[in-house]
């Protein structure tokens, strides 16, 4: 008999259908699909997907479970006809701007390993005969993209988990899920009970209906989006059969958020140029038997919604001026509040997953992940971006998902700066300082609804008073946004003077209890059985030695320590490693402290003449922290430095931090302070060599390759990842973290752009920014452990090759005396 668990999946659309051919491929048979609909036609968003597959994404990871999708549905050969038809892919640019960002995609593609390349309106049309090029600029052509389709890759994956074991049910509506001792133990169905050691929720737009059953936010909304089809075009007649469908490329036309394929003699149009409309699940029609026409998730076509787009086609697509619009529906599909997918298993419920708001596109790919989670406990592909628990308890009410899961449907072919922050909600969250930070023209950024200063327009009269050597020369446009030379100003007084950074915004969680020591120093690579008052820069890793998070831990006393973390993952990793006998509590303290960074080589007298403490270097070494107060304000001092100066992150609770931010910053004025934001502070680190977890490395990673052994304690015992990294050899990885200064001295690029090593792409900027203290461009980026210091790259950015060079780093200041003094 297997051994291996009871697996129920709810929902039998593409990602169900892939998850149980996942599972069981791996040996787990005892898979059983559940759908409420009948099977194969279940009515849900699989059933209509008109299944275009682009597989190149902004990110990494999405790219990579796109590019899977590719592969896998390829392979299918289900008899009933192709699973993947690879007519390629077109995205037409009617702007400059767009123009560009295709040359900027093109490089994303080709850091993340897709074929494509920009073309001209001509060869455009060449590709696209409906296309008229003297209305496009040029196209992004990428030949393995295509179409994929979807109910018969359902079918065909259905049919293989079942010769291997699974089982697929349809009409069967899950009510409720069972546990007991907060472990699931199966599902409630109209038919029934079925026994699960873990259910994985793949109900699509329905998720956060299969949520509440188990208490679990599921931060996403379903909306409807139109897809029409024309009446039979003269254009296309006899170019295809049934079978082949199409042989055009898919195409976009993100100008006006519009998209298009072949069905035979007919072309499909998919708008996002409509108003969003969001869907109550209580408003879908019930059709227990779907038909092409008639699903769950499709409602009423709304003509008067599709009038521009229409105008837009035909304008693209002169050709279809005679023709019309025959049929159309409004169907639904999820948004989440960062677009991403959400995958992850309940905090509170072991063994109840979920895998929704996931494109066809990355269906296959999100499977793989889900499953080599389950089966092995970690996914080959990070996760980061895709993770539920990567949100923020503000991130998940359905005011912040309503408004930003509508506002991405309306951006959703918008060029995007990496940059550029939510145009809505904003001023969600605040540090205390933020009214003074007003007064000083702070320009604010957001991330995870935080409203953080990048630059302080206060600070632009000393623009004047730059030193030659620290002035930025000009960026072009794109570089140039989010962007402001005042971020020059504040590097040179940080490196000169003294800065006052908020660093609020950063996660922080208290670990406290008897067994709070060991359950840190199991979880993490350094030794952290110092001193109360020690300081430790250390790694989360995963079993394989990849690094989840970078941590810094500080004794505050002997059994309280305060975590500076990356994010809420951080936060969900460690409450799922608890030990059950209540010896450690777990507390994120972020919304209740605040933090400043005074640092600067005038950061001590700056703060010394405010406190009776005793602030000399030995009165407060590099990486200790102390209790101490400041103005009388009780405050913990810790003695790091993100920038590489000297000087402290000083934290005290929310109701004293607008006190500590005028006392400072009054006191400060004498030694020349200034407000620095977030666009300084980018520059300083990167040039000072401090990786950014997320950015510069993840779970792909180990700390060899990512320039991190040195957080790493072999000698201190057992910890989680150790294995894996004893079986590695620090001295032959085969890819390394590289920092590179840009030959040209201005040419700034700003990360994911593809690395050349002799000709060839061999790598991607993980992080970019200008070094102010060096008066160059940098970058750090993944390349072969061979391009060694010296090594000749180039950059590509945009269309156009940036020459970089391998550099020792860090860059700023190797020997620490800026900060040991
Ligand atoms: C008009 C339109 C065009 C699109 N075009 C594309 C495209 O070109 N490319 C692309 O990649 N994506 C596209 N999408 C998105 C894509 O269709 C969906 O993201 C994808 O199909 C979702 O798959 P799924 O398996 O998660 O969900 P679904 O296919 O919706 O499957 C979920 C299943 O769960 C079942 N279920 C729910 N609740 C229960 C319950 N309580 N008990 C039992 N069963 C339950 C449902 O019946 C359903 O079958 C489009 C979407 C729309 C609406």
């Amino acid at each position: 008999m297997s051994t291996t668990p009871r697996v129920v999946i709810v929902g039998a659309g593409i990602v169900g259908a892939n998850l149980a051919d996942e599972l069981t491929s791996r040996g787990w048979t005892q898979v059983t699909v559940l759908d409420q609909g009948p099977l194969p036609l279940t009515g849900g968003s699989t059933s209509h997907a008109p299944g275009l597959v682009y597989q190149t994404g902004a990110s990494k990871t999405m790219t990579e479970f796109a590019t899977y999708t590719v592969e896998k549905f390829s392979s299918l050969h289900p008899g009933e006809g192709w699973c993947f038809n690879q007519v390629g892919g077109l995205e037409v640019a009617t702007t400059p701007e767009r123009l560009a960002d295709l040359h900027r995609k093109q490089g994303l593609a080709t850091s993340w390993g897709v074929p494509g390349e920009v073309i001209s309106p001509e060869e455009c049309a060449k590709l696209h005969p409906l296309l008229e090029p003297d209305r496009i600029l040029g196209g992004f052509h990428t030949p393995t993209d295509g179409l994929a389709k979807a109910p018969r890759a359902v079918l065909a994956l259905a049919r293989r988990a079942e010769g291997r074991g699974a089982r697929f049910r349809g009409q069967v509506r899950v009510l409720g899920i069972t546990q007991r001792g907060g472990r699931v133990t199966g599902v409630e169905t109209d038919h029934g009970e079925v026994p699960a050691d873990i259910v994985v929720s793949c109900a699509g737009f329905w998720g956060p209906q299969l949520g509440e059953m188990v208490g679990m936010t599921v931060p996403l909304l379903p909306m409807a989006h139109q897809y029409a089809k024309t009446d039979p075009l003269p254009e296309l007649a006899g170019r295809n059969d049934e079978h082949t469908e199409a042989k055009l490329p898919i195409l976009r036309h993100q100008d006006r958020d519009l998209y298009y394929r072949e069905h035979v003699d007919r072309l499909g149009i998919g708008t996002y140029a409509h108003r969003p409309m969001p869907v109550r699940l209580s408003d879908l029609p019930a059709l227990d038997e779907p038909s092409e026409s008639a699903m769950p998730s499709m409602l009423p076509f709304t003509d008067e919604d599709f009038a521009p787009s229409w105008e837009h086609t035909t304008r693209l697509m002169p050709a279809l001026e005679s023709a019309t619009v025959e049929t159309g529906f409004n169907g639904i599909m999820s948004f989440a509040p960062d677009g991403g997918p959400l995958i992850g298993e309940s905090p509170d419920l072991a063994g109840f997953w979920i895998a929704e708001a996931v494109w066809v596109t990355h269906s296959a790919g999100v499977a793989r992940s889900v499953a080599q989670l389950l089966v092995d406990g970690r996914s080959e592909i990070e996760l980061h971006g895709c993770d539920v628990h990567r949100f923020d308890e503000i991130e998940t009410t359905p005011e912040y998902v309503e408004e930003t899961a509508a506002r991405n449907f309306v951006e959703v072919y918008d060029v995007k700066h990496p940059l550029q922050p939510k145009f809505s909600p904003r001023d969600l969250r605040v540090s205390p300082f933020h009214a003074r930070q007003k007064e000083l023209g702070a320009v604010f950024l957001e991330a995870h609804a935080w409203e953080r200063p990048h630059w302080y327009e206060a600070n632009a009269p000393l623009v004047k008073d730059l030193p030659m050597e620290w002035q930025p020369p000009a960026r072009d446009a794109w570089a140039a946004m989010y962007h402001s030379p005042i971020a020059a100003v504040e590097a040179w007084k940080t490196r000169t003077d003294v800065a006052m950074f908020d660093m609020t915004s950063l996660k922080r969680l208290e670990v406290s209890g008897p067994g709070a020591l060991p359950f840190l120093d199991r979880l993490t690579t350094n030794k952290l059985d110092k001193s109360v008052g020690s300081v430790t820069y250390t790694l989360m890793l995963d079993e394989a030695g990849g690094v989840r998070s970078d941590l810094t831990v500080a004794r505050l006393e002997e059994q309280l320590f305060q975590v500076g973390a990356n994010g809420n993952l951080d936060f969900d990793r460690m409450r799922r490693e608890l030990p059950e006998d209540g010896s450690v509590q777990l507390r994120d303290i972020t919304g209740g402290t605040c933090c400043i960074g005074v640092w600067g080589p005038r950061a001590r007298d700056l703060v010394q003449p405010l406190s009776r403490d005793d602030l000399s270097h030995e009165g407060l070494k590099f990486f200790r922290c102390k209790q101490i107060r400041i103005a009388g304000i009780p405050v913990t001092a810790m003695r790091v430095s993100y920038v590489g100066e000297l000087g402290w992150e000083l934290y005290t609770s929310a109701q004293y931090g607008q006190r500590l931010w005028d006392v400072l910053y009054a006191a400060g004025r004498e030694h020349g302070v200034v407000a620095a934001g977030r666009a300084a502070f980018n520059s300083l680190r990167l040039e000072k060599g401090y990786r950014a977890w997320g950015a510069d490395m993840t779970t792909e990673h180990n700390p060899f390759e990512a320039g991190l052994g040195f957080a790493v304690r072999m000698q201190k015992g057992d910890f989680v990842g150790r294995a894996a990294l004893e079986a590695i050899n620090p001295e032959s990885v085969t890819r390394k973290l590289r920092c590179l200064t840009v030959d040209d001295g201005r040419s700034v690029v700003l990360g994911s752009e593809p690395v050349f090593a002799n000709g060839v792409a061999s790598g991607y900027v993980t992080s970019a920014a200008f070094s102010h203290t060096l008066g160059i461009p940098i970058a750090y980026a993944w390349l072969p452990a061979e391009a060694v210091e010296g090594t000749q790259v180039r950059i590509q950015y945009f269309d156009r090759m940036v020459a970089a060079t391998v550099a020792a780093e860090p860059l700023v200041d190797p020997d620490m005396h800026r900060i040991r003094r």
